[in-house]
């Protein structure tokens, strides 16, 4: 199988401890949101494609904050959305007929939905289309689950996989879903086991050793069980 870019970056990001696809995912986003602050944010298309998207989601929006220079590009983008979003309320035109039983027996319980032309309106402004940069890394991330089932049985890969501590729960069931292959499927959930069993192992470790009698023999790796599990469970921080 030939060796490019996408596998050398896998075998780095499985050399790292936690799940590689954050990690590339992650660095996917931040390389693209730098592009687009430097290059792209005044592209007729990109100002398009934010509009429709209402934005960025919460995640990327604060991480496009904190880029450098990014301020003139942000007021462009977002000015383009509070104008959709303006002229949305002044083409709203409230509906006078009364809401039929249902709807009003609805906002007698206070469950809201009662009224066809707010729902309208909060539809006119929901988001047409993903964030961009939410689409960039979901295409990022499978294409490097693609890059780890190709090469599934490379040492570097294999070894890196175990030692990381294997993926996340979201990525593990989306290489799942992504296998083609039957010996894919028993590989994967094989070198995922191994990956789990010393972590689960350390974390119930760090549980005992809160008991004060065995305080003392509390090590740097059982203190760093619970952040690990914690990626293992919810994913990396700050990448979704
Ligand atoms: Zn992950
Ligand atoms: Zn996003």
């Amino acid at each position: 199988m030939s060796k490019h870019t996408g596998y050398y970056e896998l075998r780095d990001a499985l050399q790292e401890p936690g799940c590689a696809i954050c990690r590339l995912g992650k660095k996917v986003v931040t390389h693209y949101l730098d592009g687009l602050i430097y290059a792209n944010a005044n592209d007729y298309q990109v100002r398009a494609e934010v509009k429709l998207a209402r934005g960025f989601c919460n995640l990327h929006a604060w991480q496009l904050r904190d880029c450098h220079g990014a301020g003139l590009d942000m007021a462009i983008l977002s000015a383009d959305v509070l104008v959709e979003w303006l002229q949305a309320l002044q083409g709203f035109t409230p509906q006078a007929p009364p809401p039929n039983l249902f709807q009003r027996l609805r906002i007698a319980l206070g469950l809201g939905g009662g009224q066809p032309d707010a729902i309208t309106l909060a539809e006119t402004l929901a988001p047409q289309r993903p964030c961009l940069a939410c689409q960039t890394r979901d295409e990022a991330e499978s294409a490097s689950i693609h890059e780890l089932l190709i090469h599934l049985e490379d040492p570097e890969v294999q070894a890196g996989f175990v030692q990381s501590g294997g993926l996340c729960l979201a990525h593990f069931r989306q290489t799942l879903k992504l296998v083609t292959q039957p010996a894919q499927v028993a590989a994967v959930v094989r070198r995922q086991e191994t990956a789990l069993l010393p972590l689960l192992e350390q974390l119930r470790e760090f549980i005992r050793k809160h008991d004060y009698r065995f305080q003392d023999e509390m090590t740097a790796a059982d203190g760093a069980a619970w952040i690990r599990a914690l990626e293992a469970v919810s994913g990396r921080r700050g990448t979704r």
